[in-house]
């Protein structure tokens, strides 16, 4: 039975520290309660008091996490239904069918495992491959010769299970899929080779019966199918099993789930892919590998696993933009994403050369960072200092952004040596004043 927020302030320090970043232990405690917290927030928890929390600081839904060659995927772990609320941690895994008979294997492989693109700064791939065990013993082999990343394997043959998991020794992959007739000797594989198990059924109780029973069988890590005859159906059950590990604490159904995008046919594979990404799936199987398809559902997972409460932010810095030279005149702005892009993209697109000096604005656009206070004239000169911009330009002109004309002076007086321009309100004008004004 979970512990309430009064329960587990009897057993934190009281110090009030504040090392946790709240303000008390009894503010700590509360989230704790509520699952918006972990534990290992507070470093002054005894021994004792850890072991009375373990079932409070457990997470609602089960860590998991697939590992080869270095590169790791982590599921779960998420205590919210809805992003507002916190933010969703942990973004689901996206990874491509393939079988083990086909001919083109590596070659399919290889050219999904290829796959990158950029999207606001952000590279962007699949995460991995589910490999049908279709009769090819040397699928595994073939598949790891061309990727790195972490596997699925899809079969029920324990014995073919097990030879290609030794294929893979050192990585931790997902089996997928136990049902009541083969869970038995599936879990055996699974724990032998301390794999995770996906687990299938025809309602929620009886997936939740089933993990019961896998569970005694002494596998922890499991992924659960929640079957379902339509889209409805599944989110029903998705959203079901979401509101009983995370409301109810009920441990049975407290993992990720594995999504199947296409079982209703191509057509609708990104529709259904889509739904999956957006209501809680720990792992999105789709069978089509297309850039147009994959595109938008790797854009979409990244605005749903943002944590809404926090802008998307650039590093800070001394961007070049078209080769600039000394001469080059030096644009400022702030680290707001999408503010840094749509100057960046600006400039970049009228073929004009320029330094970019991005500031920390705490993420924030210009406007609303210069009313916070954070885009002001010091911060501005602390940024022209501390990226040496005076080393890498002969004319030291600085332009900022049209909306901050105000801070201008002050900025001339914090630069001494440099001129201060006031350039357009727009980014859509910079390349009109670069050509008219700077010239
Ligand atoms: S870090 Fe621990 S002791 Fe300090 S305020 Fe937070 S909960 Fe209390």
């Amino acid at each position: 039975m979970a512990l309430s927020g009064i329960q587990i302030y009897k057993l934190l320090p009281q110090t009030n520290c504040k090392e946790c970043s709240f303000p008390t232990c009894l503010a700590f405690a509360m989230k704790l309660a509520a699952k918006q917290v972990e534990l290992s927030a507070c470093p002054y928890v005894s021994e004792e008091s850890k072991k009375q929390l373990a079932e409070s600081a457990a997470p609602p839904i089960r860590l998991i996490s697939l590992r080869a060659n270095g590169t790791e995927l982590k599921v779960g772990n998420e205590v919210v239904m809805f992003r507002h609320e916190k933010t969703f941690y942990n973004k689901p895994g996206l990874f491509l069918r393939v079988k083990a008979s086909d001919p083109d294997l590596a070659k399919k492989v290889a050219a999904a495992d290829a796959y990158k693109v950029n999207y606001v700064g952000m590279d962007f791939s699949i995460d991995g491959f589910a490999i049908e065990l279709d009769g090819n013993p040397e699928a595994a082999k073939t598949v790891r010769s061309v990727t790195k990343r972490p596997l699925i394997l899809i079969g029920n043959d324990a014995a073919a299970l097990d030879s290609t998991l030794s294929q893979l020794a050192g990585e931790s992959t997902l089996i997928y899929a136990a049902d009541s007739s083969n869970h038995e000797s599936l879990a055996d594989v699974a724990k032998k080779h301390k794999a995770i198990l996906a687990v299938k059924a025809d309602s929620l109780e009886a997936l939740a019966d089933l993990t019961q029973k896998v569970q005694a069988r002494g596998v922890e890590d499991m992924v659960l199918d929640l079957g379902g005859k339509n889209l409805g159906e599944w989110l029903t059950r998705s959203t079901q099993a979401r509101r009983l590990a995370l409301k109810s604490n009920f441990k049975p159904l407290g993992y990720p789930t594995i999504f199947f995008a296409a079982q209703n046919g191509l057509d609708k594979e990104a529709v259904y892919a889509s739904q999956a990404i957006t209501k809680y799936a720990g792992f999105v199987v789709i069978d089509t590998f297309a850039p147009e398809m994959i595109y938008p559902l790797l854009v979409l997972r990244e605005n749903i696993y943002t944590d809404p409460q926090k802008p998307i932010q650039v590093q800070p810095g001394i961007y070049e933009i078209n080769s600039p030279k000394p001469d080059s005149p030096v644009l400022v702005t702030t680290n707001f994403s999408i503010t840094y892009f749509a100057v960046a993209n600006e400039v970049e697109g009228s073929g004009l050369p320029a330094w970019l000096v991005v500031t920390d604005a705490e993420g924030m656009s210009v406007l609303t960072a210069w009313a916070a206070g954070k885009f002001d004239a010091e911060r501005i000169a602390k940024a022209i200092k501390g990226f040496n911009v005076e080393e890498k330009v002969s004319k030291k002109r600085i332009v900022l952004p049209g909306h901050v004309a105000v801070l201008s002076g002050e900025v001339e007086e914090e630069l001494p040596g440099w001129e201060v321009r006031v350039g357009p309100r727009e980014a859509v004008d910079l390349p009109a004043f670069m050509k008219q004004v700077l010239n």
